[in-house]
């Protein structure tokens, strides 16, 4: 069975086909610019050339219907027609309390995540936008929902239920729901499969380190605990965004430099951060040139967010009561080996030992420890995209 997966954005949209009968990937690409001017449609058939498709795309819909000519094109198609695929599988950010699991999506699932889009009002709008597209142009062909939150619903009480009054977790559901849990689910299991040990008996600390980063600890295959929080801007130090800070500093800053309504919100989401602090850039790469050049504020940036990484494997191990394995993936975790190393080093009385020479390495499955290291550490690039294919399909295998 083909699957076709959809993660959209409010002015982008990123899709990939995948073949399940050996989770090959057949095809991927990018819609840029949805509703502004110039959008843009870059797909790849895997192995062949990007071919670029630059006409207008007003709407999702719009959008949705390039990619189905696009995967059904004679040179650059996977696919002769439409009905070649079985299924299509969304990723939804916020399922709130709702589905622990993905689901087939049916009208009462779309009420429910409707009614998370206060929750989440910059990810579940574009994401209802897509499926309604796919579910007009594709109106015979099964949907899944795969949620961002759905992985963590297993987090008990104490570490869900923030220390504010009650009646505002029962009148809005302020808890903690915590997010990238497709991707921590994922290197969990590869975690399982490649230590060859059974997911059941580990106790796992995975770094998801992207723009957006968040650590989770799993016990048991099941998340107990992860840093973000009821938005994904509670927790580690990221790239745009401050993550835990002291929340009476939000009503300071607003008072100090006389700020609009939301603007403080704004400043802790886009322009934090290592942004923030080093005031050069939100990427690794450009903050390390930064570095060679002997900018202090930039090595500060690093210091801090490896201070906070640190700071959470160091409270997951005593949630957890020891850890098996600490796994790093995402953009800056998969690529960023000093960084790795900095997070790594000095754990030895805890048994989390670095191999310096194993960690030279980017975006390839590695065990980065050394031998004697009671804890094993490793590198294992994320893949959402092949997560969500797989729970769409085994949903609709056993419909
Ligand atoms: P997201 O999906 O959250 O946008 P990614 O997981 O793709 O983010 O991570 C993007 C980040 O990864 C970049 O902003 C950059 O900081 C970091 N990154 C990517 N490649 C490298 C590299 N070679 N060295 C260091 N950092 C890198």
């Amino acid at each position: 069975m083909k699957i076709l997966v959809i993660n959209c954005g409010s002015s982008s949209l990123k899709y990939q086909v995948l073949d399940m009968t050996n989770e090959m990937l057949l095809a991927k690409g990018l819609v840029e610019r949805i509703g502004i001017e110039g959008s843009i449609l870059t797909h790849e058939k895997i192995g062949m050339d990007k071919y670029k498709v630059e006409e207008s795309m007003s709407n999702h819909k719009d959008a949705i219907s390039h990619v189905l000519k696009a995967l059904t094109d004679k040179e650059h198609g996977v696919i002769s027609s439409m009905d070649e695929i079985g299924a299509v599988g969304h990723r939804v950010v916020h399922a709130g309390e709702k589905y622990a699991s993905s689901v087939l999506i049916t009208d009462d699932v779309i009420n429910a995540l409707t009614e998370c889009i206060d929750l989440a009002p910059l990810h579940n709008p574009p994401n209802l936008l897509g499926i309604a597209a796919c579910q007009e142009l594709m109106p015979n062909t099964p949907m899944v929902g795969v949620f961002d939150t759905a992985f963590h619903q297993t987090m008990s009480p104490e570490a869900y239920i923030y220390a504010i009054p009650y009646e505002f977790y029962e009148k809005y559901k302020i808890r903690r729901y915590g997010f990238h849990g497709t991707s921590h689910k994922y290197v969990a299991e590869r975690t399982a499969d490649i230590l060859g040990v059974n997911i059941e008996d580990l106790k796992l600390i995975t770094c998801h380190l992207g723009n957006g980063a968040s650590v989770t600890a799993i016990k048991r295959g099941k998340s107990i605990d992860t840093s973000m929080g009821f938005t994904p801007l509670e927790g580690l130090v990221m790239g745009t965004r401050s993550g835990d800070i002291d929340p009476a500093i939000v009503s300071y800053i607003r008072e100090k430099e006389n700020l609009p309504y939301g603007e403080a919100t704004n400043i802790l989401n886009k322009k934090s951060g290592v942004l923030g602090i080093s005031g050069v850039s939100s990427d690794f790469r450009d903050l390390e040139e930064a570095i060679a050049q002997g900018n202090e504020r930039a090595a500060l940036a690093l210091k801090v967010f490896a201070h906070k990484v640190k700071f959470y494997i160091g409270a997951y191990i005593a949630e957890m009561n020891g850890v098996d394995a600490i796994v790093f993936t995402a953009g800056v975790g998969e690529n960023a080996i000093n960084m790795r190393d900095v997070i790594c080093s000095e754990l030895g009385n805890l048994g989390i030992k670095i191999d310096l020479v194993k960690n030279k390495v980017r975006g390839k499955e590695t065990i980065i420890s050394r031998d004697d290291s009671k804890v094993k550490i490793l590198l294992i690039p994320t893949n959402e995209e092949l997560m969500i294919a797989r729970d769409t399909y085994n949903i609709v295998k056993a419909m």
